[in-house]
């Protein structure tokens, strides 16, 4: 016999790449839970609706959190403060409050701040793409892929189970974890490698000795794997870096040392150096491979075949 769902009722606030991809996970692996969702921008509510991505598509965040068992914020992190406040008025007292931010402490900050009396369990499922908007999601994207749990303290025990059932339902390996340890695990694994993205691109596209046509004719050589990277919202990485500030400066600096130790080796000639570290390197990317967590194919499956 099936399992029941762990909420009747899931409410969807901001139906964009990860609130569009939950909308249709949750219908394709628990078709009788009741969907509502909103979003402050009209015309995702229109594709939202001619998507048939929820059962109630509302006009506001209050109206969509009515009678909702869980209410999952999807937006961009500077805005979980204000999206929270909003629908604050339609919402059921016994109501599970969680997000999918891609920073946590300070989320977790804001949300507290705006629903004082909710029980709160933030969550981070570890999958995405460089796309944004409504159109953009799919009901696979959490199969196989972590969600992290940041429960504060105050979370009982048996929110946290919900909670988890409930991205296990959806595909996910689910695991909890500290909400500043998440921050600092995450400004290493996602944001720093999206900085550095940022940059390699922008530093191409300034030179003034290489062409912009060279740069993208040539793309092959490895740019164009930064370019996908670089290619993610603007609008989702810049709150992103303003909300896990401190850990990001962190691995920043340390990321820097790193770097001027390479400089060093390669003004000074030294070959070993290099070689033990892209050694190194090698080895995890083909743990990441035996882990499921990328495709082996050469060219990361791209040719097709
Ligand atoms: P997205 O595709 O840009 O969707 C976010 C949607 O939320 C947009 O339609 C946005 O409207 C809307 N919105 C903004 N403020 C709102 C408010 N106050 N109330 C209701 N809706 C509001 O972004 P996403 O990629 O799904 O990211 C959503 C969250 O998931 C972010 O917190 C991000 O850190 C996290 N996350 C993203 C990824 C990823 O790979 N993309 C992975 C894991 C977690 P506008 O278009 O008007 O801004």
């Amino acid at each position: 016999m099936a399992e029941t769902p762990p909420f009747a009722h899931v409410a969807i606030i901001g139906l964009g790449l990860i609130g569009s991809s939950i909308a249709r996970a949750v219908r394709a692996a628990m078709p009788e839970v009741q969907l509502s969702g909103y979003d402050a921008n009209a015309e995702s509510r229109a594709t939202a609706r001619t998507l048939g991505l929820a059962d109630r598509l509302a006009e506001s965040g209050a109206e969509a959190v009515i009678d909702a068992d869980l209410v999952i914020f999807c937006v961009p992190v500077g805005a979980m403060g204000v999206a929270a406040a909003e629908l604050r008025p339609g919402l059921k007292p016994s109501a599970l409050i969680s997000d999918v931010g891609s920073s946590k402490a300070n989320v977790l900050a804001e949300l507290n701040a705006a629903l004082p009396d909710h029980v709160i369990v933030p969550a981070h499922p570890v999958a995405g793409t460089e796309r944004s908007g409504p159109e953009a999601g799919f009901a696979s994207l959490f199969q196989n892929r972590w969600c992290i749990l940041t429960p504060p303290d105050t979370a009982a025990p048996h929110h946290v189970d919900q909670l988890t059932r409930f991205w296990q339902a959806l595909g996910a390996n689910v695991e909890i974890m500290d909400p500043q340890h998440h921050d600092l695990v995450l400004a290493v694994t996602s944001h720093l490698p999206h900085l550095i993205a940022y940059t390699i691109v922008g530093t191409a596209s300034d030179l003034e000795s290489v062409t912009r046509s060279e740069v993208i004719k040539y793309s092959a050589g490895g740019f164009r794997d930064f370019t996908r990277i670089a290619a993610s919202d603007p609008i989702m990485w810049r709150d992103v870096f303003l909300s896990n500030k401190e850990a990001v400066l962190e691995m920043l600096q340390r990321f820097s040392e790193d770097l001027t130790a390479l400089q060093r080796a390669i003004r000074w000639g030294d070959g070993d150096a290099l070689f033990d570290l892209f050694s190194r390197t090698r080895a995890i990317r083909r743990s990441i491979i035996e882990e499921g967590q990328d495709d082996a194919r050469p060219d990361f499956g791209r040719s097709g075949s």
